[in-house]
């Protein structure tokens, strides 16, 4: 056999793979053992913010100056990735939730102040934030919101409600959108809110299929009153400021899709080469080894097009189109993974506390939350003039 030439684009140097080593350890050394526990209890320790903040997991493309590492994106991808080794996507969530998707967003548009008052604290693990722009009537049309913040002299007014909003319950603060202006996209600003403030209230915690650690839930706003200075970034710009962050969220969502659809399948080849039937491991049936090669296939493929999409984004450049479409195909063939794993786990997939039947239910949400693959679809047709 001639020697195979050096892979030509390796993104991890020897310091991610070095902080990827530690993530693992602490993910599955403190994380693992409480899986099922945390699972079933329905939430986390709150604690744990506090641990990630300490462990510099929860600012690790941020800037130094709030706190942040300010690491490239990669760091991020190897985080996300060995992530998905705590087996309880539910902590996942909430920490990807704290660190990626809901202060970003302050970190790039937010004023100073904003900064020490949220994203610092955040970043620390020192306070919650929560991402909040669903609502009950307005998920995957987000120019339809309707929770309106009035002009009152210095002051904003709020009213209406959020719905599945995660870390929800616990949240210090919302990076919020809500609507300043006329109806449709052009009318929508973020804020930054103090859950604090007279008027906020839990609606509900909501009960849901899988990712049961993390807490979901559905918020009100009656005469929330807060500083216009709260403002993050130009009024009636949010529509384009979420769009924007949702970047970064769909592409995490990705990773870890793949990264969890890779883990179901190293732990369904175990389990086949010990599990035995008619005299033989149940993965030596042609049926079995067929399927996990195809699916081993199909995950290294989602694995390069999310890698693809990851090194425009850490390169800053235009990825609407590959994020979407690395969304979309990982998020996809998780289901098709963890459906098959299950099958091959026999009864024992059935059974709550095993790994693989929690997996199944917590990727459910993946082709849901952060964008439906429906709507990948759509803007992945508009990015190709159809
Ligand atoms: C576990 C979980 C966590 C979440 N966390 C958060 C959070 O932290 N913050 C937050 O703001 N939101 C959060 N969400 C909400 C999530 O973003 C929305 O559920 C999602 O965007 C879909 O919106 P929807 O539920 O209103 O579905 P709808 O928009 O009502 O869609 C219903 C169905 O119609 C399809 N559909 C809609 N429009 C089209 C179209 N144009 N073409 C074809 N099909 C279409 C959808 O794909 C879907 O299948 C979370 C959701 C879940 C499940």
């Amino acid at each position: 056999m001639p020697e195979r030439p050096p892979v030509a684009f390796e993104p991890f140097s020897e310091d991610h793979q070095a902080f990827r080593r530690t993530v693992r350890e602490f993910c599955e050394k403190e994380l693992r053992p409480h899986a099922l526990e945390w699972d079933l209890a329905g939430e986390f320790p709150a604690a744990l913010f506090r641990r990630f903040g300490e462990l510099g997991l929860l600012g690790i493309r941020h800037d130094p100056a709030w706190g942040g590492s300010g690491l490239d994106y990669w760091y991020v991808v190897a985080y996300a990735e060995e992530l998905v080794r705590s087996r309880n996507a539910g902590v996942g969530t909430a920490m990807l939730v704290q660190g990626e998707m809901a202060t970003p967003i302050i970190g790039d548009i937010g004023t100073d102040e904003q900064k020490r008052e949220f994203l610092a604290p955040a970043l620390r693990g020192e306070k919650i934030a929560a991402l909040a722009i669903s609502e009950p009537d307005a998920g995957s049309d987000v120019a339809a919101i309707r929770t309106t913040a009035r002009r009152d002299g210095d002051d904003l007014v709020l009213n209406g409600s959020k719905m599945w909003i995660s870390n929800g319950t616990r949240a210090d603060f919302l990076t919020l959108a809500v609507r300043t202006g006329e109806a449709g996209y052009g009318g929508i600003s973020l804020v930054t809110f103090p859950t604090g403030v007279k008027g906020f209230s839990v609606s509900r915690k909501l009960e849901k299929v899988g990712n049961l650690a993390s807490d979901t839930a559905v918020l009100y706003f009656d005469d929330c009153r807060i500083p216009r200075r709260w403002l993050l970034g130009e009024e009636n710009q949010g529509f384009y400021h979420i769009m924007t962050g949702f970047q970064g969220e769909r592409l995490v969502a990705a990773v870890t899709a793949v990264a969890a659809s890779a883990l179901l399948l190293e732990d369904a080849m175990r389990y086949g080469q010990e599990r035995k039937a008619f005299g033989r491991p149940v993965a030596s049936f042609q049926v079995w080894r067929h399927r996990l090669a195809e699916l081993g296939s199909r995950v290294e493929a989602a694995r390069w097009l999310t890698y693809r999409a990851a090194d425009l984004f850490n390169r800053k450049e235009v990825s609407v189109k590959e994020v979407s479409m690395a969304k979309l195909v990982a998020c996809d063939l998780a289901q098709d993974v963890a459906y098959d794993c299950m099958q091959l786990h026999g009864g024992m997939g059935y059974v709550v506390e095993s790994d693989v039947a929690r997996a199944w239910r917590d990727v459910r949400a993946l082709t849901i939350a952060g964008g439906t693959s429906e709507i990948m679809k759509e803007i992945i047709s508009k990015s190709a003039g159809l």
